[in-house]
């Protein structure tokens, strides 16, 4: 759909004060509460009554910010999730591009009434009656602002909107470093602080919220779990379960710690392998032309970015490791540097 049709339809759907619900991805990060809460503020400050809805817990770094101890979390609430979204006018699905990324509330988001998505990751699904894809955006924060902006509701992005939507920006660009940086995105930021966004605060609430253990982790992971492979300019990390016990592991913990391997000069691939219970999380990073959400979504039945994406495997963490061995050879070669 033509975007000024897309906005008229929304334009039309936001006239009266109606019952709207959010969902965001599984395992929530900056981006995916940042947009939630943003629009969530702006959305009350029009007249509705807004319900967010998240398909779990997101890391403690993510409490502080502004209207979060008002959002359900399916894994403490669930029957009250399911409700909000089974029986709002309008939901609107933030930053994921497929049903199955909100997990258990997957069935319950495809029956709700009128689904509205918008989101920067590559091809979305067709779940939502209507749809707002980016992909050049850097995040969804900036998408929502856009979008606000052309439906002439700037004005209502308060201190807190403003505040939400400033650090969906800045972790999703890694702190305005990455490629998906753009002349706009700056701009936005710069709005948002016009606005009551305040980066000096919104950046030490994010970054400076390590635990000691978080640090030993980390410290533990690059200098014991890290595999540097020169020729493929490849790096790996792997952490076992008992590895992130060992540490007292909360979830974030392992935030960022891929990004490191990128950080070596010549280094264009970084991997990271978690086990868990049931399941190894894979993410993966690159750098330039390097499509590692293709990789995933083949090998790993994962998705997300070109150059930022995550996946899983039904297995042994050391499996994982060895069938992304055993596929790494082909796919470097088709993406010759
Ligand atoms: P991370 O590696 O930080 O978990 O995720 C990196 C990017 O890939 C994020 O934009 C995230 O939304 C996306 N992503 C993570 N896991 C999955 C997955 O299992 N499927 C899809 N489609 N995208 C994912
Ligand atoms: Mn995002």
């Amino acid at each position: 759909m033509e975007n000024k049709v897309a906005i008229q339809a929304l334009r039309s759907l936001l006239a009266q004060p109606g019952k709207m619900a959010i969902i965001t991805h599984f395992n929530p990060d900056g981006d995916a509460m940042g947009s939630s809460l943003g629009l969530a503020h702006v959305l009350r400050a029009i007249g509705h009554h807004v319900t967010v809805v998240l398909p779990n817990t997101p890391p403690t770094f993510l409490h502080w910010m502004p209207g979060y101890a008002d959002c359900l979390a399916h894994d403490r609430l669930p029957h009250a999730c399911k409700q909000a979204i089974l029986e709002c006018d309008t939901l609107f699905a933030l930053d994921f591009n497929r049903p199955g990324r909100v997990n258990a509330l997957e069935a319950t988001l495809l029956k709700a009434k009128h689904t509205v998505l918008i989101d920067h990751h590559r091809d979305p699904d067709g779940f939502a009656a209507l749809t707002f894809s980016d992909t050049s955006a850097c995040a969804t924060c900036q998408m929502v602002f856009d979008i606000l902006e052309q439906l002439g509701l700037q004005e209502h992005i308060g201190p807190d909107a403003a505040t939400c939507l400033y650090s969906g920006i800045m972790t999703d660009s890694g702190s305005f470093r990455f490629g998906s940086t753009t002349p706009r995105t700056l701009e936005v930021a710069a709005a948002l602080m016009h606005k009551g966004a305040v980066p000096e605060r919104i950046c030490s609430a994010i970054l400076d919220s390590n635990t000691e253990n978080r640090l030993r982790l980390l410290g533990f992971a690059l200098h014991q779990r890290m595999q540097v492979m020169t020729e493929e300019r490849t790096c790996v990390f792997a952490l076992s379960k008992e590895d992130l016990e060992q540490y007292a592991f909360q979830p974030g913990d392992t935030e960022g710690l891929v990004n490191y391997g990128l950080s070596i000069s010549n280094i264009r691939l970084a991997a990271f392998f978690m086990g868990a219970a049931s399941e190894v999380k894979v993410s993966l990073r690159s750098k330039g032309q390097l499509p590692v959400d293709k990789f995933l979504h083949t090998h790993f039945s994962g998705g997300g970015h070109r150059n930022a994406a995550g996946g899983r495997f039904q297995g042994a963490l050391a499996d994982a490791i060895a069938h992304f061995h055993e596929m790494l050879p082909g796919f470097l070669a088709q993406y010759p540097a």
